[in-house]
């Protein structure tokens, strides 16, 4: 694919993100892959294909398409929509088996909080192999022996991620809102379209000015104090915009209250639902489950065997294996997101949520109903409360 048709399909689909966009599943050849190429599965959401694809172009190897339902590998994962059931139909239905030597299937990072890599094993004998958190990391995982720097397992939200989001969010919103306009006050759709980009840019690209607001660095978990940071954040946008709608109002002499009235409602609406999702739309911000119910990852160390995976799928680098005491030691709780991968993956189910009453999330709830950080994130009282006939809390 030429430089720009990828170009139209990346702007076309980034505007359309929150969107599933399928592409058919299947096995696609990258070069000219022989027995002991590489096997990479991903999701088949078309914006991501299209991405690995050009991140191998120059590499052997196969790449399997799963059913992820036109989703992104990581909201499709933790929403139980990218399964196991897909990962072992896309390897046996592609008979991939019968084209290389090994039983190697390196799987996008992300996939780890809805995919279960003992299960993949039992059901097909392939081993999962977790890859890099970011595509353009590929070629140099391959070219490093299929090794992992720290830096390919971390998530990242650089400028251009967030401008993404920033498109993604100012296109539905300009749609919403004209459609209003066009009612109300149709002089109004044109200077509506081009404050909510504004906005829309800049909320994105100054995320990393107001994150430490958004989510304090000390140990201690400081939720109150996130609550305030919160509504400086809201506050001090407001106030941005009000000192702009005013500046402009008297030099082009549109000073009236309704004037300041219409327009600021407006802006604060724009930054009100921006800065609302900014939790989904981001890899940074912790989920409800753990803000809201204190839950926090524990290591039963009676349980713990050492094999470093809850080390290899964390996103945010939570853990430190003590390699002498073979011992997971959850060393940055405070990056913690409760996004789930390490419960699911850790085969010897010594990692659970827990709160300081005791109570605990079995890793059995976790991968049944994938209680993490997005897709179907269960409403409070399912995990606060035991259901008839289903033990979801245990008290230890
Ligand atoms: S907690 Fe589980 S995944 Fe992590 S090192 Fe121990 S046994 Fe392995
Ligand atoms: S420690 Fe937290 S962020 Fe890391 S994998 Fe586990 S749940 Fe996710």
């Amino acid at each position: 694919m030429n430089i720009l048709k990828y170009g139209l399909f990346y702007l076309l689909e980034t505007i359309l993100r929150f969107l599933p966009l399928p592409q058919k599943t299947g096995l696609i050849k990258i070069g000219y892959p022989d027995r002991n190429s590489p096997v990479l599965l991903t999701g088949n959401y078309h914006l991501t294909v299209l991405k690995v694809k050009r991140a191998l172009k120059g590499q052997n190897a196969f790449l399997l398409v799963a059913n992820s339902h036109g989703i992104n590998v990581w909201c499709a994962a933790a929403g139980g929509h990218f399964t196991n059931h897909g990962v072992i139909s896309a390897l046996k239905i592609s008979n991939i088996q019968s084209l290389v030597d090994h039983r190697a299937v390196i799987l996008p990072q992300l996939a780890a909080c809805g995919i279960e890599a003992k299960v993949i094993d039992q059901r097909t004998g392939w081993k999962v192999k977790w890859g890099p958190v970011n595509i353009e990391d590929f070629p140099d995982y391959l070219k490093n022996g299929q090794k992992k720097t720290i830096n390919m397992s971390v998530v990242r939200f650089p400028l251009r991620d967030r401008l993404e989001m920033a498109i993604a969010w100012a296109f539905w919103m300009s749609v919403v809102f004209s459609l209003v306009l066009l009612i109300i006050k149709s002089e109004a759709v044109v200077p509506a379209i081009i404050i909510v980009w504004l906005l829309a840019f800049f909320v994105f690209s100054t995320f990393p000015v107001y994150l430490p607001l958004l989510r304090p660095k000390e140990q201690e978990k400081q939720w109150e104090k996130r609550r305030i940071g919160r509504r400086i954040f809201l506050f001090s946008f407001l106030f941005l915009v009000l000192a702009g709608l005013g500046a402009y109002s008297l030099l082009t002499s549109h000073f009236t209250v309704n004037f300041l009235l219409f327009w600021g409602i407006l802006s604060f609406v724009t930054v009100l639902l921006l800065g609302g999702d900014l939790a989904g739309s981001t890899p940074f911000l912790i989920s409800e489950f753990r803000e809201e119910k204190d839950f926090q990852v524990e290591v039963d160390g009676k349980k713990c065997r050492g094999d470093g995976i809850c080390g290899i799928v964390c996103p945010l680098d939570c853990f430190t294996l003590d390699k002498q005491k073979r011992l997971a030691i959850l060393e940055r709780p405070e990056k913690c997101i409760c996004c789930g991968a390490c419960v699911v993956q850790c085969q010897f189910d010594a990692l659970s949520y827990a709160d300081k009453k005791g109570r605990r999330v079995s890793p059995d709830f976790v991968r049944k109903h994938k209680v993490g950080l997005s897709g179907k994130r269960k409403p409070r009282s399912t995990y606060a409360t035991k259901k008839k006939g289903e033990n979801i809390i245990e008290n230890l």
